[in-house]
């Protein structure tokens, strides 16, 4: 580096300030100036720099493989911790990897600032045909929350400023800030630079709804006959843990966690109807979202799956979700922390009350289910060739004796049954598929899961969503993170037992021992063919704090096509032989 920078950083030595600075220096010390002290990428032109010198200023960088699980893992920082999580890239296909993960971001509503470098702009602009030239701004723009471009290193802690803000403040996103590599380069007077680097102050201020909104609620809620609150992952982000539980408790209304709201509310808690699910949601008359939209994950809120008649309280920070799939009767529009608060104050002792009879009816359906379950968990824990049910079983008596371990979950069937076997008792521990209800996202989740909370993490993934994000257990290796990955492999998407009409393998079939990879990265690699051995492995893995993965074989005929998304596959005509379950 030809330059130094005269803005104060936890790095400052006692040297004198030069006189001059450029836009790497600039951008690590906003970066710094800004609390942000890790940051996830992949390095290569024209951002190496930039990584080295964060690493050498205090920030913390963890290099990846691949652009989108570094992505990934800053969204889940950005969930996590409820700052933005940070993620370097660089220019053309770098960016446009990373892109895809920002876009996951925004739409799962996680804060995260994707910084790119990018290509000569005099090039980009006239299409001449520059090294990895795309417009990246304008590639960005729509699928994301907010775009912008520095052009001059003195906007560098503007820019940055404005990626902060944008991205935590209100519904969280993604934000993309584009600094082209002359600008990393462009050389700044010191004092200019310095005096040019903003702090955000309160980046996502509290926002309280109106006092005649709650009242509104509490009376639509008072005169229910089968009133229900869903819990959604924006609740979960709120941090309105002790809140929501002190509101629920007190009204003693049913509740029922969306995925990654799972341990908001212990699993196991008494007004859980995780277990009476879609009956509570058909029946139910008066049911308040609370950070949970009414999209594909909850049926739209229309019939079947709902009581055409139902009517609606939203908790929501984002007025513009209002409305959408169905008409909102009492909206409560601000952070769910502060609505939570103003509804809690504001509910007379007694004023909500839940009727007997519609406790009754979920109590009885939820004993029914449950022990339907159990029976089937039992069944398939002595089954051989493994099944599904019977590795989870396993995992989830492992995570009983570790509740401060963080649940990353994806696949298919993977996710479908590990969704329903592994209860969740502590809030934000589960990070999933989400809302576009992707793969890919596993090992990236994993890893800004034990880099942001020094927690172990245990990842449960199909074969299939595996492959997407394997090879960065390398990355959870190299920095000795204690991530251990249990893969639930039936040897193929959805299935392993589909049958080729050629010589090549059928499209969904898969081929693998993951456990073999792990010698190459210095891990620690298991095979677990029944219950018992899984449960030996996790055990065994967790209680060593370093990076393995449990390759456990499951029966090929186990598992739906789709999972439990078989309803979404278009039906033609054509007689097209399919396994079935
Ligand atoms: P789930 O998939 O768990 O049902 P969604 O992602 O569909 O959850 O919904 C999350 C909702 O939470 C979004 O509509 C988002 O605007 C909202 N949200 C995000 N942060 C907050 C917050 N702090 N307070 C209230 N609502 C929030």
């Amino acid at each position: 580096m030809a330059t130094v920078s005269a803005a104060p950083t936890p790095q400052t030595s006692d040297r004198a300030p030069e006189p001059f600075t450029d836009g790497y220096h600039l951008a690590v010390d906003a970066l710094l100036r800004n609390d942000i002290r890790t940051m996830y990428g992949v390095v290569g032109i024209p951002i190496t720099d930039l990584a080295r010198l964060a690493q050498a200023s205090g920030i913390r960088y963890i290099g990846f493989r691949h652009e989108s699980d570094a992505g990934h893992a800053a969204a889940a920082a950005g969930f996590l911790t409820g700052r933005p999580g940070v993620c370097l890239t660089v220019s053309g296909p770098g960016f446009l990897n990373g892109l895809v993960a920002l876009a996951n971001a925004t739409t799962n509503c996680f804060p995260v600032v994707q910084i790119s470098g990018s290509s000569e702009r005099g090039i980009i602009d006239l299409r001449r045909g520059d090294y990895e030239e795309i417009d990246q701004l304008a590639a960005a723009r729509p699928l994301v929350k907010a775009a912008y471009r520095v052009d001059r290193a003195e906007d560098i802690g503007r820019g940055l400023a404005r990626a902060i803000r944008t991205a935590v403040s209100g519904r969280p996103g993604g934000v993309y800030l584009d600094i082209p590599a002359a600008v990393l380069g462009e050389v700044v007077e010191a004092e200019k630079g310095a005096a040019s680097l903003p702090r955000v102050v309160d980046p996502a201020p509290r926002q309280l709804p109106q006092p005649g909104a709650v009242d509104r609620a509490i009376e639509l809620l008072a005169g229910a006959e089968r009133p229900l609150v869903v819990l959604g992952k924006g609740a979960a982000y709120a941090r309105a843990d002790k809140r929501i539980r002190e509101f629920i408790e007190r009204t003693g209304l049913p509740f029922l966690p969306m995925s990654m709201a799972k341990g908001l509310l212990p699993d196991d808690h008494p007004q859980s109807v995780a277990t009476a699910r879609s009956l509570a949601l058909r029946r139910a008359d008066v049911v308040m979202l609370i950070g949970a939209r009414l999209n594909w994950l909850l049926g739209h809120g229309e019939a079947p799956q709902w009581n055409p008649d139902v009517r609606f309280v939203q908790v929501d920070i984002d007025p513009v979700e209002l409305d959408g799939n169905r008409p909102i009767d009492a909206p409560l529009v601000g952070d769910a922390a502060s609505v939570m608060d103003v509804l809690t104050e504001r509910t007379a002792p007694g004023r909500i009350t839940v009727p007997k009879a519609w406790r009754a009816e979920l109590a009885a359906r939820s004993a029914q289910n449950v022990a339907k379950m159990t029976e089937r968990i039992e069944a398939a824990g002595k089954a051989h060739p493994m099944k599904f049910l019977g590795a989870l079983r396993a995992v989830r008596d492992v995570l009983h004796d570790h509740p401060g371990a963080y649940v990353v979950n994806e696949g298919a069937n993977a996710l479908d049954f590990a969704r329903n076997v592994l209860d969740m008792r502590v809030p934000r521990h589960r990070l999933d598929s989400g809302t576009w209800g992707i793969m890919g996202i596993g090992m990236g989740y994993a890893i800004a899961a034990a880099v942001e909370t020094g927690e172990p993490v245990v990842a449960v993934e199909g074969d299939s969503a595996f492959g997407f994000s394997g090879m960065e257990m390398e990355t959870a290796c190299r920095y000795g993170l204690p991530v251990v990955t249990v893969v639930l492999n039936n040897s193929g998407v959805y299935r392993g037992d589909d049958v080729s009409t050629t010589a090549d393998p059928a499209p969904t079939a898969l081929r693998a021992q993951y456990h073999l990879m792990m010698p190459a990265f210095g891990g620690v690699g298991y095979r677990a063919t029944t219950p018992a051995e899984v449960d030996r492995a996790l055990r065994e893995a967790l209680a060593s704090g370093k990076p393995a993965l449990i390759d456990c074989v499951i029966d090929p005929t186990d598992g739906t096509e789709s999972g439990h998304l078989t309803n979404l596959n278009p039906k033609g005509v054509a007689d097209i032989a399919r396994p079935t379950s």
